[in-house]
């Protein structure tokens, strides 16, 4: 499934593999950068952090943060992190 989004900061027009609210070149606020992982994880819940580093065009330690701070612990079982 592709979605089509339009951001909500620049207005321009871009596809997803999830709905989001952000295209990458405007994906600066944290808010927005959880809400797609979670998505994302639920999409995809084996997904690791590079993987979503790669689909979300999110730096992976970003996601890593994340991870850390408890935010995704609920969505999925095996985030493997990345090695140093
Ligand atoms: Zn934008």
């Amino acid at each position: 499934m592709i979605y089509t989004n339009v951001c909500k900061h620049c207005h321009k027009v871009f596809k997803s593999k999830i709905r989001t609210m952000s295209c990458n070149n405007c994906r600066n606020e944290d808010s927005d950068i959880l809400d797609d992982i979670v998505q994302y994880l639920k999409l995809y819940p084996n997904s690791n952090a590079l993987q979503i580093s790669e689909e979300l065009c999110i730096h992976p330690y970003v996601i890593i943060k994340y991870m850390d701070e408890g935010w995704l612990g609920e969505a999925h079982g095996e985030f493997s992190k990345l090695p140093d």
